[in-house]
């Protein structure tokens, strides 16, 4: 199987299996991390070494980093815990994923001030829309740093710039699900109180993932318990998950660290080839992009047929985010300007650090015979 739906989910790497026989239970460390005897302290330890590990590659102090559950809650969390009463106004964008997308719109039916900044053509948000959304009163921000859908790239810096200008004591968050480990981050210097991750997304076990928050902000405690998580975000901690988050996200770094050129290449590759074909587009800017997704826009061609297909050859593509492949039509891709018959078209392909160049001409050549048989039996 040639895999390449790793925006979707990636599959753990083998250091990430051991883990869980280890810690999952299945020998003798079980201990909940909480035990004040030994056994529990080094299992608390091992978590704190995978918090220090994800907080230096974040570049922030390990005490801001909080384990959730995976983004969908670290996102939730942020607006449940920095949007305090009405007077705060919510200003997100039309690519947000749909885990910030939903819980901004629950407030925006609950009365809140909720303001979606627009895309442009290219994916990114619009500036000058942006800007135009925020005022004095809004409370929380949050943005994508790089799309699930298209692979564009917001430059967050710049932006929190100009919003810390009209908004400064705003809570300025990121999804950063599509960006750990691909992109370099220096989350201190960035101007960012806020940012979420996901680690099935890197290799993990899912139902793991975080949310860095910038000490001294102020946000609400997610869950309220036991306390772990410093207070904020009680209930066992995913020992496994999080073991395999440590373990996942060292290998991707060090893949994607020790490939980067190949990694490039790689992306260029699919760009130059599958844009050759007739009737084939690219979504976005490829000179805007993470490059690790990329979505073609295919005339002519149902996407969905086209997935069942490939996937019967061996390829294993997405259609956009596989989370919210039961809502029909793509709310990201029309915000960015494209049509019905467009989107039905579109394919989402994504990499990850350990694709082979070679797996990638096959998949190419597979994907340009599909569509050609496709649109044979269109017009016959
Ligand atoms: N945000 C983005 C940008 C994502 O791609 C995803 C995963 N599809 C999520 C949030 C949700 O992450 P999780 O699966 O960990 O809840």
């Amino acid at each position: 199987m040639i895999y390449l739906d790793n925006a979707g989910t990636m599959p753990p790497p083998k250091e990430a299996g051991s883990e869980f026989k280890e810690f999952n239970g299945l020998s003798d460390n079980f201990f909940n991390p909480s035990a004040t005897y030994r056994g529990g302290i080094l299992v608390k330890n091992r978590i704190d070494a995978v918090r220090n590990d994800l907080a230096g590659a974040l570049r922030v102090p390990a005490e801001a980093v909080f384990f959730t559950s995976g983004a969908t809650e670290a996102n939730n969390w942020i607006f449940s815990g920095a949007v305090k009463n009405k007077k705060y106004g919510v200003v997100i964008s039309a690519g947000e994923h749909a885990s910030v997308y939903e819980p901004a719109m629950y407030l925006k039916n609950a009365g809140f001030d909720v303001r979606v900044a627009a895309l442009t053509g290219q994916g990114t948000v619009d500036r000058a829309d942006f800007l135009s959304k925020l005022d004095e009163n809004t409370g929380l921000i949050s943005l994508i740093h790089v799309s699930n859908e298209t692979g564009a790239v917001n430059d967050l810096a710049a932006l929190s710039g100009l919003a810390r200008a009209i908004c400064p004591k705003a809570v300025f968050h990121a999804d950063g699900v599509q960006a750990l480990g691909k992109l370099p981050l220096d989350l201190s210097a960035s101007g960012l109180d806020a940012y979420s991750f996901s680690g099935h997304k890197v290799g993990a076990f899912k139902g793991i993932g975080g949310l860095y928050v910038k000490p001294g902000v102020s946000i609400r405690p997610f869950m309220l318990g036991g306390g772990q998580e410093s207070g904020m975000r009680s209930g066992t901690e995913n020992v496994p998950g999080i073991l395999s988050f440590g373990r996942a996200f060292a290998a991707f770094s060090r893949q994607a660290a020790e490939n980067a050129s190949e990694i490039r290449g790689n992306f260029a590759y699919l760009v130059d080839r599958l844009s050759a074909i007739e009737g084939v587009s690219v979504a976005g800017d490829p000179a805007n992009n993470a490059g690790y997704i990329l979505t073609l826009l295919i005339a002519g061609v149902r996407a969905e047929v086209l997935q069942t297909l490939l996937y019967d050859k061996g390829v294993a593509v997405g259609r956009g985010a596989a989370c919210s492949s039961k809502k029909p039509g793509n709310r990201i891709l029309e915000a960015m300007g494209h049509g019905k018959k467009e989107i039905e078209g579109a394919l989402r392909l994504s990499l990850s650090p350990f694709t082979k160049r070679e797996a990638l001409k096959r998949a190419a050549t597979a994907i340009e015979e599909s569509i050609l048989t496709m649109r044979g039996y269109r017009i016959g």
